[in-house]
């Protein structure tokens, strides 16, 4: 049994999120216990000022791209040839992907991320290499071998017959109904022949898994996509391939017009909102409320490397200043709260809100029965004493508060003995 104690942050049903202090106790993977009242000096970890929290889930980012951060300066589609394609081919070398998925993922850790819903790479090898390290670590999620077979280097494409294979392989090996699971991958429709989109679709459908793609990210994207598919509608690309369902998570979703709003709530579909790699890119600023309104899904992520935080607490907070800015565009001003979501709701986000989006149901909360995905955070700042605790957290936050990372019960990052 281990203990934690200090202020239990925990997610109502409303998207709002509470702190009260308390000890949680886990046994094996488990959280066997929550209760409330006072903070003994006898727990193994944390205090009455410390914050016990969820993991984080980052339900968009990109394993490979992560030494890739910070290359400026490109709109989307010449940065993928220019940064990303070069970065990619570099897992070809399972050496070097190898070590690379080790250090990602103790900066996963370090930074409280304990769920993903990542890509790896068109390697099949790095792909498998990456699933089983992140299992053997424990983390929650999903990663897809990336599927492309047009418009890249060579060295980066697959004749979609032989993607079908190895991919089938990713999901008899990491089905759907475990905790690290095999997703669906193609990369997006102007990587992608029609032909290797029906294979995912099909593929997605015989093992019920998640798919991952990129929809309606940038203009000039948009604009290529009907010139290469006849002037369909680009979510109409994906529909007619199976791929839009209640398991598909479609990366930034920024130029999406109202009947596609309605076709993608009507399937079910969520949008991964990336407000850190549209400002980064130039992409442009998703309009959250829009969505909502709606009726569409919408979680968040890094999307590391287009996206520059590791920390999806700083993700959060973008998503709150992207939200300020449509606002004020759209003449809503700064206060208006269906427009703006609150330091509260983003932290929903980022913990219950994206595991209940994800249907991940014994993830992202402090509850008996629950996975034991927790962070032990102790900030140096008087917190407790702020008219908005969570709100002076996500805006003064600081990655070295973070203590502990422990995933299934276990102790993962410790920052003392980080190096
Ligand atoms: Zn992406």
């Amino acid at each position: 049994m281990i203990t934690l104690g200090g202020q239990i942050l925990q997610s109502g049903p409303d998207g709002h999120a509470t702190i009260r202090p308390g000890v949680v106790e886990i046994a094996e993977d488990r959280i066997v216990g929550v209760e409330f009242g006072n903070v003994p000096g006898t727990v193994d970890h944390g205090d009455f000022d410390t914050l016990i929290c969820p993991g984080f889930i980052d339900t968009h980012l990109h394993l490979p791209q992560f030494d890739a951060i910070g290359a400026a300066g490109l709109r989307l589609l010449p940065w993928l040839r220019e940064v990303i394609f070069p970065a990619e081919r570099c897992w070809n070398d399972l050496g070097f992907a190898q070590a690379m998925i080790d250090r990602v993922a103790r900066q996963c850790l370090a930074v409280g991320t304990t769920g993903v819903c990542a890509y790896a790479t068109v390697a099949h090898d790095a792909a498998m290499t990456a699933l089983k390290a992140f299992r053997e670590i424990g983390f929650r999620g999903v990663i897809g071998q990336v599927m492309m077979d047009r418009d890249a280097p060579p060295e980066l494409l697959r004749p979609p017959e032989q993607l079908a294979d190895e991919v089938a392989r990713t999901l008899e090996q990491f089905p759907a109904d475990q905790r690290m699971a095999a997703a669906v991958t193609p990369r997006f429709a102007l990587s992608c022949s029609e032909t290797l989109l029906e294979h995912a679709g099909s593929l997605a459908a015989s093992h019920g898994a998640i798919i991952q793609t990129h929809l309606a990210e940038t203009v000039a994207e948009c604009d290529a996509v009907a010139q290469r598919f006849g002037g369909r509608d680009y979510l109409d690309v994906y529909a007619a391939a199976g791929l839009v369902t209640r398991r598909s998570i479609f990366g930034h979703g920024i130029y999406l017009d109202s009947a596609s709003q309605k076709r993608l709530a009507q399937l079910g579909g969520m949008i991964a909102h990336c407000p850190t790699a549209n400002s980064f890119l130039g992409s442009g600023m998703m309009n959250r409320h829009s969505h909502l309104s709606r009726g569409i899904t919408l979680t968040l992520g890094s999307d590391i490397g287009a996206g520059f935080e590791r920390s999806m607490v700083r993700v959060g907070r973008a998503m709150i200043e992207t939200a300020v800015r449509v606002s004020m565009d759209a003449g809503r001003g700064v206060d208006d709260s269906a427009w703006i979501p609150t330091a509260a709701q983003a932290w929903h986000q980022i913990t219950a809100g994206n595991a209940e989006a994800l249907g991940w149901n014994d993830s992202g909360r402090v509850a008996v029965g629950c996975s034991a995905d927790l962070l032990v955070i102790r900030p140096d700042t008087p917190w407790l004493d702020s008219p908005q605790p969570l709100s002076t957290l996500m805006f003064a936050w600081d990655d070295r508060w973070i203590k502990t990372t422990i995933l299934r019960g276990r102790m993962r990052y410790s920052s003392a003995s980080a190096s």
